[in-house]
């Protein structure tokens, strides 16, 4: 450097000349950065604020040095250092720069400019020559990626849902290269490729055939934008294997395999279909299968539980239903009432209009109880034409008026007999009696039946209550 030019404005005119010459695209060699170096000095373009426009005037060669001391020698070992700096050239060629530049301040190298001069020359010619190749490969790398995404495309092109994915990878392989491009193209492959592979769990080949081609792909894209030298040699050798150098031949046999791959992964995606559909048949049957046996289950169940003729629970059921209320009622304290029912002169109705009137009957008299009485209120068959009714959460009074209300529903139905057309209006007598703690069914039902009694000696067609039980009032009270 010369005596007078200070580091900093050395430094902004390396950049000043390196600028310039990759404006002029010329290779940043001594004879150029000679050019460049009288341009700047003539022109004073560019110069470091504060500093006067013509530095070699202010800072002429001080006498004693040699040409290899002269300013734009120092600005050409700034312009190869920086030019050599990784990534962008290999430890090979930085090792030759290094050499170079120790070789241009050797004593002998004032005497010797042409032999410093060739290397330079050769150094740089390497330089472009590793560009080159780059750009090949990068080149190449497109090229099969091109490949790959149109074919993927016509394999999966009928799915609508991916489509726009095909136009975003093409346009990542355009030029110019962009890294955010390649980026966003991956994020919208990936998420592509995870639903892929929840779709065709079963297509195993599927699933790996696209996840490794295009994976591979966008790793080898990305790698390349990292400028990783090492990957780059082997790509390169993998391309000329896939491409051998673009011969018609060797692509025709790419494009088979590629078409092979994609036929297979279809035909595998189809056979994972019809194993989906068949699987899925066998299921819908099992479960058909399943609903039946349940209410074939169902039905069982109820059998034990109700009454063939009227659908009413029958004695096991009674037992259950009341063993529920009775407990409900114990621990709520809440009243809870039963009725027995029993139809009036019924073996005269079976006398006077046969048998199969007065099963209809039966079973009147329990479709009209199970519109009058509510949801909760359960009604059992105790034999022949004698019924029970549970009334949970009622007390005596309020049964009662249920039951009168049944009676009454009951008389107005005005069973038809089938045989004449005839309408027959038939009642029934009942006897109420409300739950006291501590009572047993058998009791209960005791003094249910003492008040139907009542309610028969009384004329019939109506409702009588049971009076409380005394021993038990007297312990109730007493507690
Ligand atoms: P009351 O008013 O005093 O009850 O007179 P009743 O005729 O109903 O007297 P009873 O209880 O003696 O008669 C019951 C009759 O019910 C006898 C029987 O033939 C008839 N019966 C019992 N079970 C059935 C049945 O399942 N179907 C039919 N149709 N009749 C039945
Ligand atoms: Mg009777
Ligand atoms: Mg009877």
């Amino acid at each position: 450097m010369s005596a007078g030019l200070s580091a900093s404005s050395a430094a902004e005119l390396a950049r000043a000349a390196f600028r310039r010459l990759a404006a002029l695209r010329l290779p940043p060699t001594p004879e150029n950065y000679s050019r460049v170096w009288a341009e700047l000095e003539r022109g004073g373009a560019v110069h470091p604020p504060g500093e006067p426009a013509s530095l070699a005037a202010q800072h002429p060669p001080a006498a004693g040095e040699g040409a290899a001391a002269a300013p734009w020698q120092r600005l050409w070992e700034q312009a190869v250092q920086l030019a050599l700096q990784p990534p962008a050239a290999g430890p090979a060629l930085r090792q030759r720069a290094a050499q170079l530049l120790a070789a241009a301040h050797a004593p002998q190298a004032a005497g010797e400019p042409q032999s410093m001069l060739a290397g330079n020359r050769r150094l740089w010619q390497d330089w472009r020559q590793l560009r080159v190749e780059e750009q090949l490969a990068v080149d190449r790398m497109l090229e099969l990626f091109g490949a790959i995404v149109g074919h993927l495309d016509q394999v999966f092109g009928g799915e609508s849902a991916i489509a726009a994915e095909f136009v975003e990878l093409r346009q990542a392989a355009a030029r110019p290269l962009d890294p955010a491009r390649i980026d966003a193209a991956r994020s919208l492959i990936e998420p592509w490729l995870r639903r892929q592979a929840a779709l065709q769990r079963s297509a195993l080949e599927a699933r790996s055939t696209s996840r490794e081609v295009v994976g591979q792909v966008l790793r080898g894209l990305d790698s390349f934008l990292g400028q990783n030298r090492a990957f780059s040699t082997s790509l390169q050798q993998d391309l000329q294997r896939l491409q051998g150098g673009l011969e018609a031949e060797q692509l025709a046999q790419l494009a088979q395999a590629l078409l092979q791959r994609g036929t297979d992964l279809h035909r595998s995606s189809e056979d994972f279909a019809t194993r989906l559909e068949q699987a899925q048949q066998q299921a819908e049957q099992a479960l058909q299968r399943i609903h039946s046996l349940e209410s074939e289950l169902q039905a069982a169940s109820r059998q034990l539980l109700e009454d063939p003729l009227t659908g009413a629970l029958n004695r096991r059921g009674l037992d259950a239903a009341f063993a529920r209320d009775s407990a409900q009622a114990a621990q709520a304290t809440r009243p809870f009432s039963v009725a027995l029912l029993d139809l009036d002169h019924f073996k005269q109705v079976n006398d006077s209009y046969g048998h199969d009137f007065g099963d209809e009957a039966l079973r009147g008299l329990v479709q009209v109880a199970r519109k009058l009485v509510r949801p909760g209120d359960s009604i059992a068959r105790m034999g022949g034409e004698e019924f029970m009714v549970l009334f949970p959460d009622s007390d005596a009074v309020s049964a009662q008026r249920a039951v009168e209300r049944l009676l009454q529903g009951f008389r107005n139905r005005r069973m038809l007999v089938r045989s004449t057309g005839q309408r027959v209006e038939l009642s029934f007598s009942a006897g109420v009696a409300e739950f006291q703690p501590g009572e047993d069914f058998s009791c209960l039902y005791r003094r249910a039946d003492t008040a139907l009694r009542q309610a028969k000696e009384g004329g019939r067609q109506r409702v009588c209550v049971a009076p409380a039980q005394p021993a038990l009032a007297d312990v109730a009270g007493a507690a």
